[in-house]
């Protein structure tokens, strides 16, 4: 029980030997090996799933035996998974949730997944589409589906996910119509970065919300068009939902900013390196450029202002913010969404939603932005969690932000913050430490 080496070294023992497999074999022999391995990588997400399982429940008896809350018990486990796994906590918290059900509640489900019958990714299926019944039910619609491995065989997921949800009708016809209403809390809006400078805002929405806002568009686009103008129809329905949302319609909507860092070369010398939208991503320099000369323009509805921040010139790194610099903590804010990007955790990437200390204000530690990261909500949650620490370091001087923290099994993480975009190189007699322009692009006048 208390093995802490032999079993990871002799996973790490298999790897090895995978990595030099003898190729010179047959072509039947290949077929055979691709199966094989398919199935081992099922059997070593089983046995993830088992250590991601018991890691749950041992935590959560400690965390009990402390006098832990039980809301609480359990916090952080998903972020722990996470970051061993190398991923965002919220593919931990799914990792986690996956284990749980499998183990406690769906063992043939598991068993399948253990002799290869099943991916990782089609028993999360089978999970995702029981999770509306009651723990007695769930065993049920387990045994019946997974209980034979051959109800199963050459189902493709489409015709896999049918086969569950009509079972699962059967078994509770009421916890399909509960999840149908569960569902509406899920209702939300994101961005994320598509090809050629363009995005994707989408939205999740109740399928009657969804309908009568893409109608209203096509209907009104339609109108425009029969006045002879000569977008397409679908151009005119984007504008008209991007002048609808920002309030350029409505005279007494307030400006919305739009946060841009872009380096001076960049900016004002042709240079190539991308600008950079906090809580979005990269977009190139020539782009950035042309947004901030409309914005510029003074027939232009956009508003401009510029804000300039102070960096390293030899390593990025951010030193100073023009306006925030003796303004903390109220400017703090600002400081972390440009210095940090998105969520200090490894792996994490979410917008940045919470200011946190690393070392704990009760312990005396000031409110700096040297002793401050951003964090998304989730990372700020699993932190607080018993046996979670984390240390500054003092980065060499000049160099990018950087701090570590320790989880409760005493692993250790480091988190850098990223470069900003490189300044003009500037001889030394004419640096002046003003080396980065951050752009408040007013989307609205
Ligand atoms: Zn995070």
């Amino acid at each position: 029980m208390f093995d802490s080496g032999g079993i990871v070294q002799a996973v790490a023992a298999v790897a090895y030997q995978l990595a030099s497999l003898d190729r010179s074999v047959d072509d039947r022999t290949r077929i055979d090996l691709i199966r094989a391995l398919e199935e081992l990588k099922s059997s070593c997400a089983a046995a993830q799933v088992k250590a991601t399982a018991d890691l749950d429940a041992s935590r959560r008896a400690a965390h009990a035996a402390a006098g832990v809350p039980p809301p609480q018990r359990g916090r952080g486990v998903g972020a722990e998974v996470a970051l061993a796994r190398r991923t965002s906590p919220y593919w931990g918290g799914r990792h986690l949730g996956l284990a749980k059900a499998l183990v406690h509640e769906m063992p043939s489900t598991l068993a399948l997944l253990e002799s290869g019958v099943l991916s990782e990714w089609r028993a999360t299926l089978l999970v995702r589409e029981t999770a509306c019944l009651s723990r007695a039910d769930r065993a049920v619609a387990d045994r019946e589906l997974c209980a034979d491995p051959d109800r199963l065989y050459g189902l493709g997921d489409k015709a896999l996910i049918a086969l569950v949800r009509s079972v699962v009708a059967r078994i509770d016809v009421e916890a399909v119509v509960r999840r149908n209403s569960n569902a509406v809390t899920d209702r939300r809006v994101s961005v994320r970065p598509a090809p050629d400078t363009m995005s994707n805002l989408s939205a999740l929405l109740p399928v009657r919300d969804g309908v009568a806002v893409y109608a209203t568009l096509r209907r009104d686009a339609d109108s425009v068009i029969a006045h002879g103008d000569k977008r397409t129809r679908s151009q005119i329905m984007a504008d008209l939902l991007v002048r609808r949302v920002t309030g350029l319609d409505s005279p007494k909507a307030a400006p919305i900013t739009v946060n841009l860092v872009v380096s001076d070369q960049s900016l004002l010398a042709g240079g190539t390196e991308p600008a950079h939208i906090p809580g979005f991503g990269p977009i190139p320099a020539a782009v950035a450029r042309d947004w901030i000369a409309t914005a510029s323009d003074p027939e232009s509805e956009e508003a401009l202002l510029m804000r300039r921040i102070y960096a390293n010139p030899a390593t990025g790194a951010m030193t100073a913010t023009e306006s925030t610099a003796r303004r903390f903590p109220a400017g703090l804010a600002r400081w972390f969404e440009i210095r940090d990007r998105t969520c200090r955790t490894p792996y994490c990437g979410a917008p940045i939603r919470h200011n946190d200390h690393i070392e704990p204000h009760e312990n005396g530690r000031a409110t700096t932005a040297e002793n401050g990261a951003g964090l998304c909500e989730a990372c700020n949650h699993a932190k607080q969690a018993p046996g979670w620490t984390s240390r500054r370091v003092d980065s060499a001087r000049g160099g990018l932000h950087r701090y570590v923290f320790t989880t409760p099994t005493g692993h250790r993480y480091r988190s850098t913050a990223p470069p900003l975009p490189r300044p003009l190189p500037v001889r030394i007699d004419y640096y002046r430490p003003v080396e980065k322009i951050l752009v408040d692009f007013n989307a609205a006048a």
